[in-house]
C-alpha cells in the first residue's frame, strides 16, 4: 500500500513484459548451459543445440511448418529485411515489382522504400475506411514482374486482422511470393502457413511476453522452395541464411513464450476481448468518441479511438499518472507525424493526433481497465470544458 502505485500499462503492442515462466526457461543458458550451439565436439554445444532445436520445433509445430523453416532473427525488423531483401536480391533477374500495403509497419515500409531506390518498383495498396484491403485489387495489381507480397496479418495500431488465406491464395494462383509481418498476430490469432498459403512469416519475441532483441522468419521450403539472399554474412548459421552465433537464452526464451501463448490462446483472447469490450462499452457513452479499424475483424486486446474536440498531446498529458499507453506507434513516437495508419483510414489530422491506442494484456485485470476508462472520461470531459473547440458530435 505503501508504495506509490505505477500507471496501469496498456500498450501492449509496443512490448510486453517477459513472463516469469520465460524468465525462468531462460536463465539457465546464460550461466550453466552457456555452450555455443555450433560446437559440436562436446557436451556444452549439444546442450545447447538441443535447446535451439526445441524451440525451433515448438515455432514451426505452432506454424504449420517444418523446423529447418525456421531462420532466428533479432527481432521482427530484421526478419522483415531479411524476407523483403533477401527475394528482391534472389529474385531481381524473374522481375523488380513489389506490392505492399500503405498501413504496413515502418520494418516494411522502409525496406520497401530502400529497394525503391535501387530500381525496384512497389506498389502500395490502400485499405479502406475499415483498413482492410480490397483482396480484389490486390489481384488486379499483380503483374507479370511482381515476385513478392508483403500484407502484415495484425496492425499494430488499430489491430486490424487482414485475411491473410485469401491474399495467399491470390499470390499462389498467380506464383507470387507471400510475405507476411505477423509479429503483432503470432500468439493471438491462428496462423497456418500451409492453410493460409504463406511463404515467409516475421514474428517477434517480445510483443508476445518474451524477451526484446529475438525473432525468427519462417522461409518456404516447398511447393515452392524460397531463395533467400543472406543479409548477414559470416559463419553460415542458419543454413547460410544467417550468420552469427545462436543467441541461446533468447531462443529459448522465444520458444516458451510461444508455447505458453499458444497453449492457452483461445481461453486469453476470449478474457482479452472482454476487457476490451468493457472499457470500449465506458468510452462510446461520450460524444464523438470513434473507434478506428474494422469492429470485430481486429486483434482481442486492441482498441483504437479518436476523440473529436481536444489536443491529443493534452490528452496524453493528461492520463499519463494513470494510465500507460500512446497516441501511435511506439516507433514512430518520436516523429511529430501523424499516423500514416490513421491517415490511411481517411482521417484528417486532427483527429489523427487526437486518438488513443489502448493494447490490453496478459497482466491486466478489470479492476484496472475500470479505473483507466474512469480516468478517460473524467480528462476527455475537462479537456472540453476547459477548451473552446466543441466537439463534432456525430
Ligand atoms: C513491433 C513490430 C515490429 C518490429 O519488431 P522488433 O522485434 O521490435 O524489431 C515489426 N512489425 C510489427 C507489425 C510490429 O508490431
Amino acid at each position: 500500500m505503501a508504495r506509490p502505485s505505477r500507471p496501469v500499462y496498456l500498450d501492449c503492442h509496443a512490448t510486453t513484459p517477459v513472463d516469469p515462466l520465460v524468465m525462468a526457461a531462460m536463465l539457465p543458458f546464460f550461466t550453466e548451459h552457456f555452450g555455443n550451439p555450433a560446437s559440436v565436439g562436446h557436451l556444452y554445444g549439444w546442450e545447447a543445440e538441443a535447446a535451439v532445436q526445441r524451440s525451433r520445433e515448438i515455432i514451426a509445430a505452432g506454424l504449420n511448418a517444418t523446423p529447418t523453416e525456421i531462420v532466428f532473427t533479432s527481432g521482427a525488423t530484421e526478419a522483415n529485411n531479411l524476407a523483403i531483401k533477401g527475394v528482391a536480391e534472389a529474385y531481381f533477374s524473374q522481375g523488380r515489382h513489389i506490392v505492399t500495403v500503405a498501413t504496413e509497419h515502418s520494418a516494411v515500409l522502409d525496406p520497401c522504400r530502400y529497394l525503391e531506390g535501387l530500381g525496384f518498383e512497389v506498389t502500395y495498396l490502400p485499405v479502406g475506411p475499415d483498413g482492410l484491403i480490397d483482396v480484389a485489387e490486390l489481384a488486379r495489381s499483380l503483374r507479370d514482374d511482381t515476385i513478392l507480397v508483403s500484407v502484415m496479418a495484425a496492425n499494430n495500431e488499430i489491430g486490424v486482422l487482414q485475411p491473410l488465406a485469401e491474399i495467399g491464395q491470390c499470390c499462389h494462383d498467380r506464383g507470387v511470393l507471400f510475405h507476411t509481418d505477423a509479429a503483432q498476430a503470432i500468439g493471438k490469432i491462428d496462423l497456418d502457413v500451409q492453410a493460409q498459403h504463406i511463404d515467409l512469416l516475421s514474428c517477434t519475441a517480445h510483443k508476445v511476453y518474451g524477451p526484446k532483441g529475438i525473432g525468427a522468419l519462417y522461409v518456404r521450403q516447398r511447393q515452392p522452395r524460397v531463395n533467400l539472399a543472406a543479409q548477414l554474412h559470416g559463419g553460415g548459421h542458419e543454413r547460410g541464411r544467417r550468420s552469427g552465433t545462436l543467441y541461446t537464452p533468447q531462443i529459448v526464451g522465444l520458444g516458451k513464450a510461444l508455447e505458453l501463448a499458444w497453449a492457452n490462446q483461445a481461453s486469453e483472447q476470449a478474457r482479452l476481448g472482454a476487457m476490451r469490450d468493457r472499457l470500449w462499452q465506458a468510452l462510446q457513452a461520450l460524444p464523438g468518441v470513434q473507434l478506428n479499424g474494422h469492429p470485430t475483424q481486429r486483434l482481442a486486446h486492441n482498441l483504437n479511438i479518436s476523440v473529436a474536440g481536444v489536443d491529443g498531446q493534452a490528452l496524453l498529458l493528461g492520463l499519463k499518472n494513470v494510465v500507460a499507453l500512446s497516441s501511435g506507434a511506439a516507433c514512430s513516437s518520436t516523429s511529430t507525424a501523424p499516423s500514416h495508419v490513421l491517415k490511411a483510414i481517411g482521417h484528417t489530422d486532427a483527429l489523427a493526433y487526437a486518438s488513443l491506442r489502448f493494447g490490453l494484456g496478459r497482466f491486466n485485470t478489470p479492476a484496472e481497465i475500470d479505473q483507466v476508462a474512469q480516468a478517460c472520461c473524467d480528462t476527455i470531459t475537462a479537456l472540453r470544458s476547459r477548451s473552446s473547440i466543441q466537439p463534432a458530435v456525430k
